[in-house]
């Protein structure tokens, strides 16, 4: 099976109309769209998708921020790639973690920032950093027949 990812395109992005050019520009990385669907993300979802920062100082914000209750109570659109590399591929192709750090052309250097009322890094989209947790991510938001292969 080719390497799979999981894309989160987050509510910061969905308030801001961003989603299309999002999109738009992970069409050059030609990796092949196999799901998508629009999700309101429960509070349970997002804990349970970031579960890895529970207690971090920013842990309580970024669940807001998944949730959408920091930005008009957006949803979330969730996208699966696959293809060779897809996992480093979405990677490099997002930028770094803090947007004041990333290379101006990469998504989140385009899109994100740092909100200063807040403690979170808006930025702008979630992508699997290992095909373990792609794999572990993929089985928490879609089922198994919502692949589209
Ligand atoms: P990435 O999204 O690049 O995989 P992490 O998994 O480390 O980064 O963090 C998840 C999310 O938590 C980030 O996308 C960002 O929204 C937020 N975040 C991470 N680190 C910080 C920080 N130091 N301060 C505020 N928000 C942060
Ligand atoms: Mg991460």
């Amino acid at each position: 099976m080719a390497e799979r990812t999981l894309v989160l395109i987050k509510p910061d992005a969905m308030v801001k109309h961003l989603a299309g050019n999002i999109i738009t520009d992970l069409y050059t990385l030609n990796l092949k769209m196999i799901a998508l669907k629009l999700s309101k993300v429960s509070r349970e979802l997002a804990e349970m998708h970031y579960s890895e920062h529970k207690g971090k100082p920013f842990f309580e914000d970024l669940i807001k921020h998944l949730t959408g209750e920091l930005h008009n109570n957006e949803k979330v659109i969730a996208i699966v790639y696959e293809g060779e590399n897809a996992v480093q591929k979405v990677r490099d192709a997002i930028g770094k973690t803090n947007p004041d750090e990333c290379i101006p052309w990469t998504i989140r250097g385009k899109y994100g920032k740092i909100n200063t009322k807040t403690n979170c890094h808006e930025t702008v989209i979630h992508a699997s950093d290992s095909p373990e947790n792609a794999k572990r991510e993929i089985d928490l938001w879609f089922d198994k027949d919502e692949i589209v292969e």
